[in-house]
């Protein structure tokens, strides 16, 4: 029973904190890629197919807030990075816009890239260091003078998974996406698909990794006939962006118990390889979605289609999407 499962105490683990530090590491040694170098890079077509499905789902969620979301929303970017998203925030017009990440070097990136952008970034913006599946953000906001800030979207792309070694992390982390969203709003994201990592994984003959040339994914501590609810680890690795770094399996039935915990119902969860087509209800045909933010992705032909190597990785990934319930609703 899941949410028996979800209300169980975790059992302690003796590297609390070593995991977390080492994702800020990670980040904080990144270097920011100048297009020339990326062009070189063998994950070039993927980053663009990620910045497309990241586009899809802010877009998505925009369009379900009305006509706030073409103007004048407030959103959270959680694990927001070095302000990959700040341009893409920019075309929906948003008053005020709050990135966090654990990373401070990337934060300052990320404050960096919005104050160079004066003319296009309108918004008003906060630029937060912390670890979110530890602290509290209620603290941040107060700290920021934002104590009573409200979104209408919380955006959390490829974060969510560094929250699942613990119960007590992944509950902090859900508790700072959700305790200032506004009731009928949105908090969605991406994230690794743990049954398609569980199901590869299953099906090697023999070792714990699977991959391509451009990653893998190494199930180096797993047992092959159960994995624990939280802190089911495996370690990723990515050419020229994620240099093996644990992470985390996220058992969606698990998430979606622990979000109605919360007063949130699941909106959306799918595969990217699914997100992507529009299906035609009439003739059962599959199209790309918004072809116009296709068009403006560096590395996709107009296909969508990526080469075979970096396809595998884009099939390790899910979009998923809450709405948090209204009070009547709740009642
Ligand atoms: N969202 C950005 C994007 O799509 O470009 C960055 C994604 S990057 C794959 C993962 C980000 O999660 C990193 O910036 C990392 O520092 C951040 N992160 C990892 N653990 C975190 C935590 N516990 N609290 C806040 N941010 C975290």
């Amino acid at each position: 029973d899941l949410k028996t499962a979800a209300q169980t105490p975790p059992p302690p683990t003796d590297n609390q904190g070593d995991n977390a530090a080492l994702a800020r590491q990670h980040y904080n040694e990144l270097k920011e890629v100048s297009l020339a170098k990326r062009h070189e890079s063998k994950i070039f077509n993927l980053r663009g197919f990620n910045n497309y499905v990241k586009s899809l789902t802010m877009n998505d969620f925009l369009a379900r807030l009305g006509p706030l979301g073409k103007r004048g929303a407030t959103i959270l970017d959680l694990g927001c990075g070095k302000g990959g998203d700040l341009r893409k925030w920019g075309l929906a017009k948003p008053a005020h816009v709050v990135c966090v990440d654990i990373a401070d070097v990337s934060i300052e990136q990320c404050r960096n890239r919005y104050r160079e952008r004066p003319t296009e970034l309108t918004y008003k913006a906060n630029f937060i260091v912390a670890d979110c599946t530890r602290v509290d953000l209620d603290d941040k906001y107060v700290e920021e003078n934002i104590p009573d800030v409200e979104f209408d979207l919380v955006s959390c792309q490829f974060v969510l998974h560094y929250g699942f070694e613990s119960q007590g992390q992944a509950k902090r982390m859900i508790k700072n996406a959700v305790s200032h969203l506004k009731p009928g709003c949105f908090f969605f994201g991406t994230i690794p698909n743990s049954n398609y990592l569980v199901k590869k994984y299953l099906s090697l003959s023999e070792g714990s990794r699977f991959g391509s040339d451009v990653y893998y994914v190494d199930f180096l501590e797993a047992n092959r006939t159960s994995f624990p609810v939280f802190g089911a680890k495996y370690v990723f690795y990515l050419d020229g962006a994620v240099k093996e770094l644990p992470e985390f399996l996220i058992h969606f039935p698990l998430l979606k118990s622990m979000m109605e915990d919360e007063g949130c119902e699941c909106v959306l969860a799918e595969p990217f390889t699914d997100y992507i087509y529009r299906t035609d209800p009439s003739t059962g045909e599959r199209t790309l979605k918004d072809v116009e933010v296709l068009s403006r992705t560096r590395g996709l032909n107009d296909q969508g289609t990526l080469p075979e190597s970096e396809w595998e990785v884009v099939a390790c990934y899910m979009v998923f999407g809450f709405r948090k319930l209204t009070d009547e609703e709740r009642e």
